[in-house]
């Protein structure tokens, strides 16, 4: 059996070796335009802050000997008729059985001079490596346009690099999409403390570029300012990369639609990972859950099923996890909820940190912390991230998610305790306390 994997990151590589762990006679052979084999995506960041040294980007490849590696091969179009690839390099390879993890894209601005040397999506090692090299070619400021996570990390990264940084945020305060303005400001005074400038309501309106065709400056309205740059990093989020799948008749800016078995509409094809709408257990519905453990677990279930398997996914759950100065955030499932059945509940405490969790009809679907610490307890956020995967209802928990200590006995025996400090249980902290 001929199984071709096109993207080989998270999810294409756990595919590649669930199949060779099925089927010990499958051929497998992985394509990724990237120049690099298979590598940690979310370490990008921290090896461009050079806090993490290049031998840990390297993901090892398990029966290596049985899987083939292409890479910079792009695959151009899918024929599943003819079930064959059609790559850039001008061939073609055949194919039993076929899985799209093609993962996703930076979204762009949509703004004249997007493309200028300097201005850069933060998504791939590449990306890194460019900036990198603008560094050491002498760039000393850097504006990132966007203040999502991956916009926090690498403003991080630049000024751990010695750049001045501003981070130009659209909404009142960073991690918008995640926490309220409240903690957000408290995001925003972390990354201050470590020297990057962050300015909200700042909406970038134009690239100003110089006479080599590089961008010097930034126009903002609002506020109606120029801001001036060496380089220019694009933090707007991302986008399933649908291209190949939309070809064949499926798959939009939402993801391409796969049933429980990670089937898309087409027999003999799979996706899995950023590029795949799988089931969220929180929102009870289809959706893109753009995280490397999804991606993991989704490649390695649809890597079974291409070698006969008839497994189910027990669907995903958005979690991100992001550290900033003394402050460390963990999000789980649903955090900013949309009108409708929903309650928040939320608690910032200048020493215990911030906690959110979000009810849906009593049963909780979603989570913040933040430690203010450098840590953020992950015993107690791994309990709450555990009840937000089962779909626990508050009331029923033997610990209460906005007190400060919860013990893993506790959890375990279904009774509220002292946790790690003597005492006994200790009642919520008022909040805003
Ligand atoms: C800076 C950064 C930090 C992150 N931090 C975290 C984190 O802390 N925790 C976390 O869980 N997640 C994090 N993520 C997200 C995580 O990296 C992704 O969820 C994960 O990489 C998704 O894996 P994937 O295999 O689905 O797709 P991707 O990793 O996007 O890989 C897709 C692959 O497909 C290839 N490809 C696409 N189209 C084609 C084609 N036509 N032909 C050939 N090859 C093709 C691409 O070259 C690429 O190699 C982070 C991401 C970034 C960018």
């Amino acid at each position: 059996m001929r199984h071709v994997i096109v993207g080989a990151s998270a999810a294409g590589l756990a595919a590649a070796e669930a199949v060779c762990a099925v089927d010990p006679s499958a051929e497998v052979t992985l394509l990724t335009e990237e120049p690099y084999p298979p590598y940690c995506r979310p370490l990008i960041s921290y090896a461009l802050a050079g806090e993490v040294p290049h031998t840990l980007y390297d993901l090892p490849l398990r029966c290596a000997d049985r899987i083939q590696v292409r890479t910079s091969t792009r695959v151009l179009r899918v024929d599943p008729e003819e079930k064959a690839v059609f790559l850039k390099k001008g061939e073609s390879l055949s194919f039993d059985r076929l899985l799209l993890a093609t993962g996703a894209v930076p979204r762009l601005l949509g703004m004249a001079g997007e493309d200028a040397a300097n201005v850069f999506g933060f998504r791939a090692r590449a990306d890194a490596e460019a900036i990198d090299r603008e560094i050491r070619g002498g760039a000393r400021t850097a504006l990132v346009l966007g203040g999502g996570l991956v916009g926090v990390k690498v403003a991080h990264a630049l000024a751990a690099r010695g750049l001045e940084v501003t981070l130009c945020i659209g909404s009142e305060a960073p991690l918008s999409q995640v926490v309220n303005p409240e903690a957000g400001r408290r995001v925003a005074e972390a990354l201050e403390e470590e020297g990057v400038a962050v300015r909200t309501g700042y909406r970038p309106s134009a690239l100003v570029g110089g006479e080599d065709g590089r961008i010097t400056a930034v126009r903002f309205d609002p506020p109606g300012e120029i801001l001036r740059c060496d380089l220019v990093v694009r933090g707007k989020g991302v986008r399933p990369r649908t291209e190949l799948a939309e070809l064949l008749g499926f798959g939009d800016r939402d993801g391409i639609p796969v049933d429980a078995r990670l089937r898309t509409p087409l027999p003999g094809i799979w996706a899995a990972g950023d590029v795949a709408r799988t089931f969220d257990v929180a929102w009870q519905a289809p959706r893109v859950n753009a995280i490397w453990p999804a991606a993991v677990e989704q490649g390695a279930l649809a890597g079974r099923n291409m070698a006969g398997g008839h497994e189910a996914y027990p669907g995903s759950l958005a979690m991100n996890s992001v550290k900033v100065g003394r402050l460390h955030l963990v999000s789980a499932g649903i955090t900013r909820p949309p009108e409708g059945p929903y309650e928040v509940r939320e608690v910032w405490d200048p020493a215990a940190g911030y906690r959110r969790v979000v009810l849906r009809d009593g049963v909780l679907v979603g989570a913040v912390v933040i430690g203010t610490d450098g840590r953020p307890g992950p015993d107690r956020t791994g309990l709450l991230i555990a009840a937000i995967r089962r779909g626990d209802r508050i009331a029923d928990l033997p610990f209460d998610p906005l007190v400060d200590r919860i013990s893993w006995s506790g959890f375990a025996f279904g009774r509220k305790t002292g946790g790690h400090e003597p005492g006994g249980y200790q009642p919520p902290r008022p909040a805003g306390g």
